[in-house]
């Protein structure tokens, strides 16, 4: 198995992006002047890697160009109301199915906890006061008290397929940004799987990618246990998190990639689409200007209507 891999990447050529730090692999007659992801002309051929990450697992693309283009496009126009106007103007350019490597993480968290856990009861409760006439009476009133108690336990979840980028080219927000993926539809790994079209190889080292991809765990389990606590409020939660069968596989994620130049002094906006479901993530170039002038419309509105009701009083 792992011979016929090594003979059948043979044909590619490895590029690398100077500006980024995408590394690349590419049919030699494929070859791409442009970087795929930043659209910076910076690419260097390079000498082969020795012990490359070999792919565990692919998604094929579903999403054909045409579609994505599509997408994009009409991402682009209908982008935010504050967006530049250069922007939403520009044409997307840089077309490229890319293969992106991820890492695809799974692990067992268990928990010990303790917390107080407040339990809400009513009480009825008298006081006295003065009532119109100036007498002084007795009332009764309802009060809600909370009984606290103190809870010790154990909490045991499963961490489902983090995704974390293996790509210098994208970061892990903008692989956020077009997620989920429908893992149902992954397939082992073949070099055929990827021929014809522009793969990357990891960028980022699996040790980085795992803490990265442990650390998002930990936080998940924060995130559940709170949600798990039982009563009608908690306080003083404590939790130490065992982290075990931690497993992490390397993914090559189907994603178009797309630049979009709307100011000649800046870098292009990288906009990306998931090669799967057609999903469209970018960050939209605010306008200060625009943004400046919805808070004077604002502001103008809040003040007619204040001097409205002056003149109405
Ligand atoms: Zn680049």
């Amino acid at each position: 198995m792992a011979a016929d891999v090594i003979a059948e990447k043979v044909d590619y050529k490895e590029i690398s992006c100077q500006s980024c730090g995408a590394n690349l692999l590419v049919e030699p007659q494929m070859l791409t002047a442009i970087c795929p992801y930043c659209a910076s002309p910076s690419i260097i051929q390079r000498p082969p890697t020795e012990n490359r990450p070999t792919p565990v697992f692919t998604i094929g693309f579903v999403v054909t160009e045409k579609r994505a283009v599509e997408a994009v496009t009409n991402w682009v126009r209908r982008s935010s109301l504050f967006a530049k106007a250069a922007f939403r103007k520009a044409v997307p350019e840089l077309t490229r199915g890319v293969y992106l490597p991820a890492y695809l993480y799974n692990a067992v968290a268990e928990s010990t906890y303790d917390a107080d856990i407040g339990e809400n009861y009513t009480e009825t409760e008298t006081y006295t006061t003065t009532d119109k006439d100036g007498n002084t009476v007795t009332r009764t009133r309802t009060v809600v008290k909370t009984e606290w108690r103190k809870l010790r336990g154990r909490h045991v979840s499963y961490i489902l397929d983090v995704v974390v980028t293996a790509s210098k080219g994208v970061s892990n927000p903008a692989l956020e940004a077009v997620e989920p993926f429908d893992l149902r539809a992954l397939r082992r790994f073949t070099p055929k799987m990827i021929a014809g079209w522009l793969a990357e190889e990891p960028s980022r080292t699996q040790d980085e990618c795992f803490q990265f991809a442990h650390g998002e765990a930990v936080e998940e389990v924060g995130k559940k246990l709170k949600g798990f606590m039982p009563g009608d409020s908690y306080r003083n939660l404590q939790y130490q998190t065992n982290v075990s069968q931690e497993s992490i596989d390397l993914v090559l994620f189907p994603i178009w990639t797309f630049a979009v130049r709307y100011d000649e002094s800046k870098p292009p906006v990288q906009i990306l689409v998931n090669g799967q479901t057609g999903r469209v993530g970018g960050k939209v170039p605010i306008s200060p200007v625009k943004v400046t002038i919805a808070v004077v419309i604002v502001l103008l509105i809040i003040l007619a209507v204040a001097l409205l009701f002056m003149a109405g009083r």
